[in-house]
């Protein structure tokens, strides 16, 4: 039997923010650029009191909770926390799994700290947290990962939650099917036209009707339900894509996408070279302003080796966007992609001797 843990900061942008800045202690802060179209990237607990959420539209969260205190992101504190956070859990195990960089499942079946229980790890993980970085954190403590994942929820902020082994099924029973990941509100109406509300309605439907219904995602249904859940937790995740992207103020058309485009290649680029892999196919990917999203790609012989040769391929793939003329885009991302490990002959060296601006 496996011991997994999901560590979730609690509202860990946010958290930062009024770490750093006493003013903003116990006042409704709001996480996001300024702008008509921005999203809420985190919310303290005072502003979700007045329903403010993260990833609904800045404006809509002025106007829920006007005496709110906009910030913008400042990811450079972000992930310095981020990274004495996961320091913090590698002293327990080093099957740590960031989801992203405020939460992370760790296998402590097997830790490298002689503590009585994984609950007794979770509460040591969050007091160091505490601690070191007066910044909280919740955990969920269960058999796997899916189940961690929805203990970690139970008790926040600043709790903790076990499922054991034999609260399984009770625990599953009456929760609403949304619980399960993959399950959104599409799926939803297709589960609640089937009379399926609850996971323990769920468990009424044999797996070859699921999978009738559902294709794959109905095996995976299937075993959700009855708290199944084998993957494992990978530290490491070999990289398969980086890009950056950002969406313009007001629409703009293609011939002057230019200036963002470069600007996006040197993001991607800087990213692309903190990682030990090398990404060999160029994605261009537009929004349209009726949100039709386009993507362009190309795959050059010898992956780009160098800023300048990423921008010209970006750029070389508007070419490739035939659009009705006066087509405008809201958004421009530029990707690189099919990662693969560095190979033989192939240095560091030619990858990061590129000229140095
Ligand atoms: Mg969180």
């Amino acid at each position: 039997m496996r011991k997994i843990l999901h560590i979730d900061m609690d509202a860990f942008y946010a958290s930062v923010e009024q770490r750093d800045n006493p003013d903003l202690r116990g006042k409704p802060v709001v996480v996001a650029w300024r702008g008509a179209r921005s999203v809420v990237c985190a919310a303290s607990y005072e502003a979700r009191k007045f329903g403010v959420r993260s990833a609904m539209p800045a404006v809509r969260a002025e106007r829920l909770c006007p005496q709110a205190v906009f910030v913008p992101p400042d990811f450079v504190r972000y992930k310095a926390a981020s990274k004495q956070i996961r320091d913090i859990f590698l002293r327990h195990t080093d099957l740590v799994e960031p989801l992203s960089l405020d939460e992370a499942y760790l296998d402590v079946t097997e830790p490298k700290t002689d503590f009585p229980s994984a609950t007794a790890i979770a509460e040591e993980i969050r007091r160091q947290i505490r601690e070191e970085t007066s910044l909280t954190a919740s955990a969920g403590i269960a058999p796997n990962k899916f189940l961690a994942k929805i203990a970690s929820d139970w008790r926040k902020p600043d709790g903790q939650f076990v499922i054991r082994p034999q609260q399984v099924d009770a625990f599953l029973a009456p929760l609403p099917v949304a619980k399960i990941p993959g399950v959104g509100k599409v799926m939803q109406g297709k589960l609640s036209a089937l009379g399926i509300e609850l996971v323990g309605d769920l468990r009424e439907y044999p797996m070859d009707e699921l999978q009738r219904n559902f294709g794959s995602f109905g095996a995976s249904l299937y075993r959700r339900a009855r708290g199944i859940d084998e993957r494992p937790v990978e530290p490491n995740q070999p990289v398969q894509s980086i890009s950056a992207e950002d969406t313009f103020e007001h629409d703009v058309p293609l011939h002057e996408l230019a200036p963002t485009i470069r600007r996006l290649a040197v993001k991607t680029w800087e990213a692309s070279r903190k990682t030990e892999r090398v990404g060999r196919t160029v994605v261009l990917k537009l929004k349209t302003s009726q949100f039709r999203i386009l993507t362009r790609s190309h795959t050059p012989e010898t992956p780009p080796d160098s800023l300048e040769t990423l921008t010209d391929i970006a750029l070389s793939l508007c070419a490739r966007v035939e659009q009705p003329e006066g087509t405008l885009y809201r958004l421009v991302g530029v990707g690189l992609g099919g990662f693969r490990e560095r190979e033989e002959g192939m240095s560091q060296g030619t990858l990061f001797n590129e000229s140095n601006p």
